[in-house]
């Protein structure tokens, strides 16, 4: 893409084309935290509302059945663009955070003997591991403790390097004949490191292992083909990728789905219901009891078309250009630790930096001063910055709208908070 081209996709989005404007438009650089939307979303959303808004798939009329089109048609939009070879591997979700507590109270719930048919291959003793790594979003780490703490499953973690990365190796020494899970990130949203999905899947399929991708930063950057790559589950966030927020979602392999019994009961998931038991509609509707987010799934099937036309190939390549000037901006630094790998090829869409001698809240303030919108903090990932000695660190992320100018003004702040806190730049 050209500067020219991103200035076409810049003036699509209200949120830019107004801050653009502006004399001093700030630097949004928190995509990873989430995303602006092009008005195509935001008029899909609209349009949707005014004119096609019925109960979906409740009851008969002609607008119900119109409503319920758009809401299905959605679905088939995201399996598409995400390689799932049937819609009803789509299973809407309220978030990626809720997606991934789907699968894991779902494990909780097999194992309390509330299944369904086949759920048995979902029950957890004493002695079987949940398999993470040290480097997981605490939404890719709680759900787990949880099922661990519940089931007398042993939660363990593949640790990190110093420099906050892991390996096929690493996870091929922390599989074990006991693994039954094994949950981590795509793209990790504090190094951005970039996991062998196809490879990593084969390891843990050998062991009989269910594997769970954290997608949230891999779909709003990468072409991704969760059929290709041959994982059990994955989750992901509409208001990452462009889209709505209120809309996750969970994909499957179908013989998973069928078998996870849903975490959440109620209307409309059902086939049949006495007063004493219920039984269970096939997935996806089993999972998506009560009323849907119908018109943020119009919205991200909105945002799926918008990211088609540009072609995820384009959008990768155009944001790996910009990763690699932000972390050759920060290595040319002195005194800024990069988080994560220093090669980029492992690298997707951010990076994370601790500033030597300066707290990262100290940091976020002085940048925001200077109108560059960073995310500053733990980024919920506690445990990873733990193994990396620090507390916390500033991330700047991108997406397919982040200009060069944008990149150098986040590294330019940097040295400037450096040189305001009096830190310490002969390291
Ligand atoms: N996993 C990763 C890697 C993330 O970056 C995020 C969002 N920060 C989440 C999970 C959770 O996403 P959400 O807040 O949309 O549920």
């Amino acid at each position: 893409l050209t500067a020219a081209d991103v200035a076409l996709l810049r003036a699509e989005f209200p949120y830019f084309a107004a801050q653009d404007a502006l004399d001093h438009a700030p630097a949004y650089l928190d995509a990873a935290a989430t995303s602006q939307r092009p008005l195509r979303v935001l008029d899909a959303e609209r349009t949707f509302l005014e004119s096609s808004y019925a109960a979906v798939h409740r009851g008969t009329s002609v607008a119900v059945g119109s409503a319920t089109e758009a809401f299905e048609g959605a679905r088939s939009a995201v399996a598409r663009f995400v390689g799932a070879a049937a819609p009803e591997q789509i299973v809407w979700a309220e978030n990626a955070t809720d997606a991934l507590n789907l699968v894991a109270l779902g494990m909780g719930e097999a194992t309390a003997g509330l299944g369904v048919a086949g759920s048995e291959r979902f029950r957890l003793e004493a002695g079987d591991e949940i398999l993470i790594t040290e480097a997981e979003h605490h939404a890719n780490l709680i759900p787990w403790q949880r099922l661990a703490q519940r089931t007398g499953a042993t939660l363990r973690h593949i640790p990190v390097r110093p420099d906050g990365t892991w390996t096929l190796d690493d996870t091929r020494e922390a599989l074990t004949e006991r693994t039954r899970v094994f949950a981590f990130a795509h793209v990790s949203n504090v190094t951005g490191l970039l996991a062998p999905v196809a490879e990593l899947v084969e390891l843990a399929r050998a062991v009989g292992a269910v594997t769970v991708l954290d997608a949230c930063q891999s779909v709003p950057h990468l072409p991704v083909d969760f059929g290709a790559l041959g994982v059990d589950f994955a989750a992901f966030s509409g208001h990452k990728m462009l889209g709505p927020n209120g809309i996750g979602v969970l994909y499957g392999r179908p013989e998973m789905l069928a078998a996870l019994p849903p975490a959440r009961t109620g209307g409309s998931a059902i086939t049949k219901v006495t007063m004493e038991s219920a039984q269970f509609m096939p997935a996806p509707h089993r999972f998506e009891p009560g009323t849907q987010p119908v018109s943020q799934a119009v919205g991200l099937a909105a945002a799926v078309s918008f990211l088609e036309e540009i072609g995820m190939d384009r959008v990768a390549a155009r944001e790996h250009e910009l990763v690699e000037r932000l972390v050759a901006g920060i290595l040319d630094a002195p005194g800024l630790q990069l988080l994560g790998p220093a090669d980029t090829s492992r690298r997707v869409a951010l990076a994370a930096v601790s500033v030597a001698g300066v707290h990262a809240h100290d940091v976020g303030q002085y940048l925001d001063e200077q109108g560059v919108l960073v995310r500053v903090g733990h980024h919920c990932a506690q445990p990873l910055h733990r193994a990396l000695g620090i507390t916390s660190s500033t991330r700047a992320s991108v997406h397919v709208t982040t200009t060069e100018d944008e990149v150098d003004r986040f590294v330019d702040a940097l040295r400037g908070a450096q040189r305001y806190f009096g830190a310490d730049v002969t390291a």
